[in-house]
């Protein structure tokens, strides 16, 4: 069996050839795979072994051409057991550890005070230092909570690329959502090592123009709706000196922030020495709050957390907390789900397994790549991105070229991913529609889930996919919700 990540040095090389312009050297980009004394090994392992199984269920491609007409060609409406690989989302999916398994008996469900949610705080706190933690059930209640006291008609949010869930939320509470990240992040193929940075400029300008009008300034690492890109440090202090200079509030979506962390030790000039724990101490250090998604960078399967400093805002968010989620020690949360996120906050920023994780996405888009796939590179962290626009260059982007892409990689292998394009983003708040910025295909990779033959087995997918890629047609949607309409719309091939 080839190795996961293993096997060729030489993509490695190349890779960081091609990132030679920028910060990175080779001596860097091999510390990723050193330990200090010992020889370098071309394969990486997972870091873990497995100790309990799921079964997965084969199907036929005919089985699954009509489960996905049943599902009005929308991959959110498939029934999980007839997906064999599921890339949907990497959120609330990974595998827990023993030692989390084990935290949760130790978890105390008292209503009010309980020591769950101290370990919890504590381990937050040890990493991001923020004055008050606010449990809740996923990011998104985080952000309803914030966006409830900050958001409204008139008001105006910038980040370089906001959530899905979190542009809900700011566009349901009638504020407007701007994205402003560098034009390299809106490039598939720039080979930026932070292509989810801000772009500086636009935040000033846009900070000078609007004013009073901006209740805060957001900022999410990595960019997940940008191709999972990573954000540099530098970059992180730049939008806080100007969201500072500006009287703004800074607040981080830090649903990912040990992947960014990586990211920065791999590619930032004078990170490469340090700790994970300590980059990430700085990154939240210049905040003055954030909102998390446990189930992402936390190995929770289900959590969250809204993070401030403001002593006010604080008082008003736990006031909304109390009416939405429950009590300020518990949030939307189980106290065995508040000690297995404080484990999982303490095994997320362990070297060995950023190293495989990130290196894992890494061996799929070089695979990927050579076979003329276009991936957006270099390499994010969570997810493969697949670029559809330019794949499937004679789909319309309003005919959805990437949900396509999607529905026919599960027609093919079982494996489902997500459109991230017109279909997600291109409705705006007046009803109208207009192409994303992009039109890709993410396919998730769930925490320490998957093995190596299951990324061989999504190559080979990829393999037929190219042989049909000129036969697949575009999509109407035909029926559709208000807002966030990709999680339930119905389409229809055209
Ligand atoms: C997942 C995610 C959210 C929302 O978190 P949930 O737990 O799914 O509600 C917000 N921002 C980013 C960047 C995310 O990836």
């Amino acid at each position: 069996m080839r190795n996961l990540m293993g096997a060729e040095r030489g993509s490695h090389n190349a890779a960081t050839a091609a990132l030679a312009p920028f910060v990175l050297s080779v001596v860097t980009w091999r510390r990723g795979h050193l330990k200090t004394g010992e020889a370098l090994m071309k394969t990486i392992i997972e870091p873990f072994r497995i100790k309990s199984v799921e079964p997965i269920r084969l199907t036929t491609r005919a089985e699954r051409e009509a489960r996905l007409k049943a599902a009005h060609y929308n991959l959110f409406g498939l029934k999980s057991d007839d997906v064999l690989i599921d890339l949907l989302t990497d959120s609330g999916t990974g595998a827990m550890s023993a030692a989390q398994w084990a935290a949760m008996m130790r978890g105390d469900e008292s209503y009010a005070g309980s020591p769950s949610f101290d370990r919890f705080e504590a381990a937050v706190q040890n990493l991001m230092p923020f004055k008050h933690i606010l449990p809740t059930h996923q990011g998104r209640a985080a952000e309803a909570i914030l966006f409830s006291i900050l958001g409204g008609v008139g008001k105006n949010i910038p980040s370089n690329t906001h959530f899905d869930t979190t542009r809900g939320n700011i566009e349901g509470s009638g504020a407007l959502a701007f994205d402003l990240v560098i034009d390299e992040g809106k490039d598939s193929q720039s080979l930026h090592p932070f292509k989810g940075n801000m772009d500086l400029e636009k935040l000033e300008t846009f900070l000078i123009e609007h004013g009073d009008s901006v209740p805060c300034v957001m900022h999410t690492i990595t960019n997940n709706a940008g191709g999972g890109q990573p954000v540099s440090l530098e970059n992180i202090r730049a939008v806080a000196a100007l969201a500072k200079a500006h009287g703004r509030p800074f607040i981080i979506d830090g649903c990912r922030f040990a992947e960014n962390a990586w990211f920065i030790k791999q590619r930032e000039a004078g990170q490469g020495e340090r700790s994970i724990t300590d980059i990430v101490r700085d990154c939240f250090a210049v905040a003055d709050g954030m909102t998390m998604s446990a189930k992402k960078d936390a190995f929770g399967n289900i959590g969250g957390w809204l993070a401030l400093n403001d002593d006010e805002l604080a008082d008003d968010a736990r006031v909304r907390l109390i009416q939405t989620e429950g009590f300020v020690t518990y949030g939307g949360l189980a106290g065995r789900d508040l000690d297995a996120i404080a484990q999982g906050l303490t095994e997320i920023v362990d070297e060995d397994y950023l190293r495989y994780r990130i290196g894992t996405n890494q061996y799929i888009i070089d695979r990927l790549d050579a076979m003329g796939v276009p991936v957006v590179k270099p390499a994010g962290g969570h997810a493969v991105f697949v670029d559809a626009r330019a794949w499937l260059p004679h789909i319309d982007p309003l005919a959805y070229p990437a949900q396509a892409l999607a529905n026919r990689l599960y027609e093919i292998g079982g494996i489902r991913g997500v459109e991230i394009g017109s279909l997600m983003f291109g409705r705006q708040p007046d009803g109208s529609e207009k192409p994303a910025a992009m039109e890709l295909v993410r396919l998730a990779i769930p925490r320490r889930t998957y093995t190596q033959s299951h990324a061989d087995y999504m190559i080979e997918a990829f393999e037929q996919l190219q042989a049909e890629k000129d036969s697949l047609k575009g999509l109407k949607v035909v029926k559709e919700p208000r807002l966030m309409r990709h999680f339930t719309c119905q389409l229809r091939p055209l």
